[in-house]
């Protein structure tokens, strides 16, 4: 049976007992490093929780509004094919130069269309064309990514 020393009164105590059977204090550095071993891998899982939480914002903080994200928002291949709602919005909206276009669907959003126009199949210009509500922005830059 061990001893060890009380750390109230200096008594030594028995490793069995839970008290100081002297002073009434608490002994039992098991029971301690228990609590503190405890303590620290509760600390570690909420550094660690912490840590992976604010890499986590910094990498999509950094990443949104750069090319990379949006076109993560798009299929990643084009349809060269004829779209009646997109040549329909394009049309509505007096967009000129889209005489061959192609185009991406949002992944994201339903009727949303990323479309890159030509009129000498050269040089293109992209579009954010929503069919549903008949919108378009742009001409945008062309976002190499998308290619
Ligand atoms: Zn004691």
């Amino acid at each position: 049976m061990a001893l060890v020393k009380c750390k109230e009164c200096g008594n030594e105590v028995s490793t069995t007992a839970k008290t100081c059977p002297k002073c009434g204090a608490k002994v039992g550095p098991k029971h301690y490093g228990c609590g503190a071993l405890i303590v620290a891998f509760i600390v570690v899982v909420i550094m660690v929780k912490c840590i992976s939480n604010v890499s986590d914002t910094t990498s999509s903080s950094s990443s949104s509004g750069n090319s990379e994200s949006a076109a993560r928002q798009y299929e990643s291949q084009w349809h060269p094919e004829f779209h009646k709602g997109i040549t329909q919005t394009l049309a509505e909206n007096g967009i000129r130069g889209c005489g061959e276009y192609k185009y991406k669907a949002s992944l994201k959003h339903d009727n949303e269309y990323v479309v890159y126009c030509t009129s000498d199949g050269k040089n293109w210009s992209a579009y954010l064309v929503w069919t549903s509500i008949k919108k378009v922005t742009g001409p945008h830059r062309t976002d190499p990514s998308f290619d």
